[in-house]
């Protein structure tokens, strides 16, 4: 069992988010090494000392970041000596290690920068290869401390060079592990959890971990055992039972984000894309820029937010708009089409919707949302009721649109239903 341990007053005051635990927990985690636990403590050498002798009974190994820089409020070899009662001495491989470092930057080494040299007796260096500070390990009463800066490169360099090596090296390869990850929308966790109560097996083998992103939530498989072929095995039986009861609203299988997806299928048919957005104010272009390559299908956006702008650039009548209103059907299609007649190209997609918090009625309440996608078959509109922050309402809309322009691309329609309300 791994424990880790970041120190910085940064951290406990939420200044600072935790990188490193969350880097380091995940790097082991995939490698099948179990974490107990993740700790946090501010910079002082007490909090420091009492979170190194505070360890669950079966850890094995602590990571510790932070804390390891030439400033005063840098404690933690200190802290280190005092919890395992010894002394910090000068380490000479460590001073030649950081004067190589500064001598690679063209610099030569404060003063200051002595003190990190000095390290309590028995540390074994840790070489950083993208700063200058090195960490240490030590053994203490059966637990491998691992000690790390806290600049979160270094512990990501370090984490890779060093630290996965020396946890298999000590304790052994923890067997083989299999993660399989499907993305859903569409389904929130009870909805989930109703379709597949006793529905998934028993195994020792396979865990199932569920995670909402949102606006959508991620299924994770884990297995791990020594039998590679039966920890494949079971977790395939894992997803071919959740593909049986979710299928259709699992997007990804390998983490892949809706608008790579709606770009990958545009790119295979050689199809071209101009959007309409309302409510939604470019967020869903913006999505589709993020793409690399996008501009080979993605031909021009409107951002047409007043009724005005729908009118001058996509030639939505004005009295379409005065008698349905601009969240409507008629002019969801009216936006879809003109987008794609001006642009000339293979699909328009639009939406218009009520991102609140004002401006609904008792007919188009805050969070109507219309999506109409045109194509040379004609133009279908699906009408979505949504609830949450104007944020959210924006942010479900997008992934809504470019969820139905999916679908359409997979199957030539809109499925009503493609997503739940908040
Ligand atoms: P330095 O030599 O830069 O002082 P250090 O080993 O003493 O390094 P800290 O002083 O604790 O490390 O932190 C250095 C920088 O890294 C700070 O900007 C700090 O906010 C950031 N940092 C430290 N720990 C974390 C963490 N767990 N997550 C994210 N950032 C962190
Ligand atoms: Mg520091």
């Amino acid at each position: 069992m791994i424990e880790i341990l970041t120190i910085g007053d940064e951290l406990i005051s939420g200044k600072t988010l935790d990188e490193n635990a969350h880097y380091i927990a995940a790097a082991l985690h995939a490698q099948g090494f179990i974490i107990s636990r993740i700790t946090s403590v501010g910079d002082g050498i007490e909090n420091i000392c009492r979170a190194l002798r505070d360890r669950l009974p079966d850890t094995r190994f602590m990571v510790i970041t932070g804390g390891l820089g030439p400033t005063d409020d840098d404690r933690t070899a200190q802290a280190a000596a005092k919890a395992f009662g010894t002394s910090c001495v000068l380490h000479p491989d460590a001073l030649s290690a950081m004067e190589r470092a500064y001598a690679a930057l063209g610099r030569t080494m404060p003063e200051a920068a002595r003190k990190q040299a000095l390290l309590p007796q028995g540390s074994i260096l840790i070489p950083n290869p993208v700063g200058t500070a090195c960490g240490f390990c030590i053994t203490h009463d059966g637990v491998e401390f691992i000690f790390l800066p806290g600049v979160p490169e270094e512990v990501r360099a370090m984490t890779e060079g060093f630290v996965i090596n020396h946890v298999r090296t000590i304790s052994g390869s923890p067997g083989y592990v299999l993660t399989k990850q499907l993305t859903l929308f569409g389904l929130w966790e009870s909805g989930i959890k109703e379709r597949l109560t006793g529905r998934l097996p028993d195994s020792t083998i396979v865990t199932v971990g569920y995670y909402p992103q949102f606006p959508d939530v991620t299924i994770s498989i884990t297995g791990r055992g020594l039998d590679v072929d039966l920890v494949r095995h079971e977790v395939e039986q894992y997803e071919a039972v959740i593909m049986q009861y979710l299928g259709p609203y699992v997007y990804a299988t390998t983490g892949e984000r809706l608008e790579e997806i709606v770009g990958r299928l545009l790119l295979e048919r050689t199809a071209t894309l101009a959007v309409a957005e309302s409510c939604t104010g470019g967020l869903i272009t913006h999505r589709l820029t993020n793409v690399p390559g996008s501009s080979a299908y993605l031909e021009r956006a409107y951002i047409v937010y007043s009724n005005r702008a729908k009118h001058e650039l996509l030639a939505v009548p004005e009295d379409l708009i005065e008698r349905y209103g601009a969240v409507s059907e008629q002019v969801a299609r009216s936006m879809a089409i003109g987008a794609r007649g001006y642009a000339r190209t293979t699909y328009g997609l639009a939406v218009t919707g009520i991102a609140g918090p004002s401006g609904g009625n008792a007919e188009k309440p805050v969070g109507t949302v219309f999506v109409g996608i045109a194509s040379d078959k004609g133009c279908e509109v699906v009408r979505y009721r949504f609830s949450g922050s104007r944020e959210k309402i924006k942010i479900i809309t997008a992934h809504t649109a470019l969820n139905a322009l999916r679908l359409l691309l997979l199957t030539g329609t809109i499925p009503q239903h493609t997503a739940t309300g908040i």
